[in-house]
């Protein structure tokens, strides 16, 4: 299976890719192939014959090549190779479009072999089409930092709704056991974990400059939630410039921003971060900044 970025073949004619099949067909003596022995040896995919042609099988029909009609594929291969997809994504389900790109049978097959698409998936021990992977504890935190962030105070459960909150108030008391523990736990882990932006002696971290006028980082753009919500609790979920708080005014947003900026050698560190309202943050963005403005207090 290839990941890499597929060459650009829009321009190639339909002929190269046709004699590309009967080429890589005739290192294997074969007069007929599957997806993966040409994904292996070919010099196009196969997702790009499908797309070229409507599906593999007209690719084949028409290079001259053998079209494989099995009727009676038994029903445990069908299912290995559903499992055989999902697992080379890396997923626990399987969409049609995934299938028909990645699978060697027609999803036609397998969804009336099955009854339908859901019930290969179940038989197969995949989960439905729509699943999602349920939160990790580091995304309700972050979304948690978020909420607060918002409100600019402690949250309460009112305000874990849409749009603001990814996750309701439930999510939290049965992940934590309670509204209570959900915060605390949120809290130790705001306060316990270190991370590089928080020290300024950390080693430099092998990110590598992009072009010649970008300069060299040891931290990412974007701060963590972590570091963002200890800015902000530093700052007291205010405005530095303005004072603006969305604990008194709902309608402030607030943004964590680059003292020095990042674009010139700016570190997404403690120290090189304050809150800013979004007012502020554009006005400052036109406007220099001067040195004895920045920085946090060590
Ligand atoms: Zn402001």
């Amino acid at each position: 299976m290839k990941y890499e970025l597929e060459p650009d073949n829009r321009n190639c004619p339909d002929g190269e890719l046709l004699e590309d099949l009967r080429i890589v067909a005739s290192q294997f003596a074969t007069n007929s192939l599957i997806k993966e022995q040409y994904n292996t040896h070919g010099r196009f995919c196969a997702a790009t014959m499908q797309r070229r042609f409507g599906s593999w099988n007209k690719a084949l029909a028409l290079s001259g090549l053998t079209v494989q009609k099995r009727i009676d594929i038994p029903v445990g291969e069908l299912l290995s190779d559903l499992k055989r997809v999902a697992d080379s994504l890396e997923r626990r389900t399987v969409t049609r479009e995934q299938y028909r790109v990645h699978g060697h049978f027609g999803n036609a097959t397998i969804s009336r072999r099955f009854g339908s698409w859901g019930a290969a998936l179940k038989a197969a021990g995949l989960k439905p089409t729509g699943w999602k992977p349920p939160a990790t504890e580091e995304d309700l935190f972050d979304n948690m930092a978020n909420v607060w962030e918002h409100v600019g105070r402690q949250p309460k459960h009112k305000d874990f709704r849409r749009p603001i909150s990814r996750y309701s108030n439930t999510t939290y008391v049965n992940r934590f056991g309670s509204w209570r523990g959900a915060l605390e736990a949120f809290v130790t882990a705001a306060n316990a974990k270190r991370e590089p932006g928080l020290t300024e002696n950390t080693k430099p971290l092998p990110i590598k400059a992009k072009a010649q006028q970008q300069p060299a980082h040891r931290t990412g753009r974007d701060p963590s939630w972590r570091l963002r919500f200890l800015v902000m609790r530093h700052d007291n979920f205010a405005c530095r410039l303005c004072g603006a708080s969305p604990a008194k005014d709902p309608s402030v947003s607030l943004h964590v921003d680059h003292i020095h900026p990042w674009s010139e050698g700016g570190e997404t560190v403690f120290s090189n971060l304050q809150t800013c309202c979004e007012p502020c943050n554009i006005g400052k963005s036109n406007l220099p900044m001067k040195e004895e403005e920045g920085g946090h207090p060590a």
